[in-house]
């Protein structure tokens, strides 16, 4: 693959604007709390098919939970939230089928230690998407390729850099054919060098049409592979805009002062 310049502006989106589908994520006034911290403040946000939205924010602001609460892992207190028209369901059967439709990439990777590369690959395809071994086996190996991990497939986690466990927890997540990936801060548990092997592969995934819902801090990433910027503060989100007009011109004053730290 050839490689992105994460650095330049001028990109523009992952895909053209009238690519973009119907709606796939949808939250409708969803409130979150821990005790009495109102964590998520009545949350109105649509994500569509093949769309990247790119969520920033102060630390604490509420974009862990907010992945959390799309994909279960958390609770809420009101309000819905729907993946391709389906409700969540809260338990069993149902919720584990979700949740493969939903993929999920952590700040740690999250891999099996015990279990070789391929078999953190071809676990949840087996057991929760019923295929069969020899299937899930070549799928995994054609997903390791596209990441560039394949050499190392029979390897366990801890032989491998962070940079190359974070890119096979993204082939781990799309071995479940997800139709949603959300990453939250995907990278800031890097060595600096490997930053940019990370982020080549979500924006060349970003380029192919996945849906994606990215927490990160790298600006870079958001202005070449972002349609949308969320900007969250306090639990609510505060701007939304396209990467130009949001580090350009943000309106809020809490979107400034973010921006005036980070950029
Ligand atoms: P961000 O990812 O934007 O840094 P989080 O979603 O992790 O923010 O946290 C939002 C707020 O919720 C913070 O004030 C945090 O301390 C609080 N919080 C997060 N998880 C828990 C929890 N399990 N119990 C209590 N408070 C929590
Ligand atoms: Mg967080």
């Amino acid at each position: 693959a050839e490689p992105i310049d994460l650095s330049d502006p001028t990109q523009g989106p992952s895909i053209a604007p009238d690519q973009i589908g119907e709606p796939l994520v949808v939250l409708t006034g969803v409130d979150k709390y821990f005790g009495d911290l109102h964590v998520l403040q009545h949350i109105d946000l649509t994500v569509h098919k093949g769309e990247v939205v790119v969520v920033l924010g102060p630390s604490g602001s509420g974009k862990s939970t907010l992945c959390r609460a799309i994909n279960r892992l958390e609770t809420i207190q009101s309000g819905t939230i729907t993946i391709d028209g389906s409700e969540l369901p809260s338990e069993g059967k149902a919720l584990a089928n979700l949740r493969a439709d939903v993929g999920m990439v952590f700040q740690s990777f999250n891999l099996f230690a015990h279990k070789t590369i391929l078999e953190n690959v071809t676990l949840g395809p087996i057991k929760v998407r019923k295929k069969s071994t020899a299937e899930a086996k070549q799928r995994g190996m054609e997903l390791l390729k596209r990441v560039g991990v394949d050499s190392q497939a029979s390897k366990y986690p801890a032989q491998l850099s962070g940079g190359q466990q974070q890119r096979v927890a993204i082939a781990r997540a799309l071995a479940m054919d997800p139709k949603v990936i959300l990453f939250d801060e995907p990278t800031s548990a890097l060595d600096p060098e490997m930053v940019n092997e990370v982020l080549d592969v979500m924006v060349s995934l970003a380029k192919q049409g996945m849906t994606m819902i990215v927490v990160t801090h790298e600006m870079g990433f958001a202005r070449k592979a972002a349609n949308r910027v969320v900007f969250m503060a306090d639990g609510q989100i505060v701007e939304e805009a396209d990467p130009e007009t949001f580090f350009t011109a943000a309106k809020s004053h809490r979107a400034k002062d973010f921006l005036s730290k980070i950029l």
